[in-house]
């Protein structure tokens, strides 16, 4: 077992967050986990005998609510060592037809909620001079598919905000990790996703298959969120965490390729980039 810590995570009743929290409190790490509801807080809590595993209640949207919450585990609970900033979902729908309610909502959850909650750790961790923050993005964080854009803004937004940060917070010994899964078997797909109304006849050829393929796929992706678990441990553990970690063999194929075709792309359009100096 590595030195004891304290994790806080959101969104501990299903998916990563779960088995995250399972697998620290194995470790014999103490976890704060954030839930929405009575039942789920019970039921977090009786994961450990010794009382390890606490719930708090809160909804990452819940803006006033955080730095409370945050304040009040400190004080009673301990030190948060690491922030994991897991919650969040899957907004899926043609750019066109989702209204931009539903794009908030998306960044409210995925972007604000985060960054409202490392805002409240932040001043505890500086004085401390020490902490890691763990933000769940995606490997929708830097590739794409056509039907969900606003998703995929939410964790390239998650992604550019965490590397930025890490940069402003290593001096105080603060590290920052973005951690982009690949297609894992939890909730997301599923119960969590959000899927606005088709109404545009034109998408059809394009979306529906897409829409099929996902909700077909649903439970049973390449991913064992256990074994995310265990490699974001490994991370937590490390004296120099990355600023990036990739999770599974499809978001490694696929950002790979992206990123060659970014390149080749760049250099394709090169003489018109050096064209516009002086
Ligand atoms: P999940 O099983 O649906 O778990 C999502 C968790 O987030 C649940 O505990 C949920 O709580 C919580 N949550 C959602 N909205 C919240 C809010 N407004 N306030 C507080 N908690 C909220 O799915 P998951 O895959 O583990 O998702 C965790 C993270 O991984 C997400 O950020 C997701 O985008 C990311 N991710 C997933 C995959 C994948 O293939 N599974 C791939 C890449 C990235 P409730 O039970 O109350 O709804």
């Amino acid at each position: 077992m590595s030195s004891s810590k304290i994790l806080l995570i959101t969104g501990v009743s299903s998916g990563f967050g779960r088995a995250l929290a399972e697998e620290a409190l194995a470790d014999g790490h103490r976890v704060v986990g954030t839930v929405r509801s009575a039942d789920a807080k019970a039921t977090f809590e009786a994961l450990s005998s010794t009382g390890a595993a606490i719930a708090r209640l809160l909804d990452v949207t819940d803006f006033d609510a955080i730095d409370g919450v945050v304040a009040e585990v400190e004080q009673t609970v301990g030190p948060v060592d690491v922030l994991v900033n897991n919650a969040g979902y899957g907004h899926e729908g043609i750019l066109e037809e989702s209204p931009l309610s539903e794009m908030r909502r998306q960044f409210d959850v995925n972007v604000f909620g985060a960054v409202a909650m490392i805002k409240a750790v932040l001043p505890f961790m500086r004085a401390r001079r020490r902490g890691h923050i763990l933000n769940i993005t995606s490997m929708g964080g830097y590739i794409t598919m056509p039907g969900i854009s606003y998703y995929c803004g939410s964790k390239f937004a998650l992604e550019g905000i965490s590397e930025a940060l890490g940069k402003e917070v290593a001096p105080f010994g603060i590290a920052v990790t973005a951690v982009a899964p690949g297609s894992f078997r939890t909730d997301w797909a599923g119960r969590s996703m959000v899927r606005s109304a088709r109404s545009i006849g034109d998408y059809d050829a394009l979306f529906d298959p897409i829409r099929q393929a996902r909700e077909k796929k649903s439970g049973k992706q390449l991913g064992d969120p256990r074994k995310a678990a265990r490699a974001m441990l490994t991370a937590i553990a490390a004296d120099k965490p990355p600023a990036h970690l990739l999770l599974g063999s499809d978001a490694l194929g696929l950002v790979k390729s992206e990123l060659t075709a970014l390149v080749q792309e760049i250099g394709a359009w090169e003489a018109v980039t050096l064209s516009t100096d002086g």
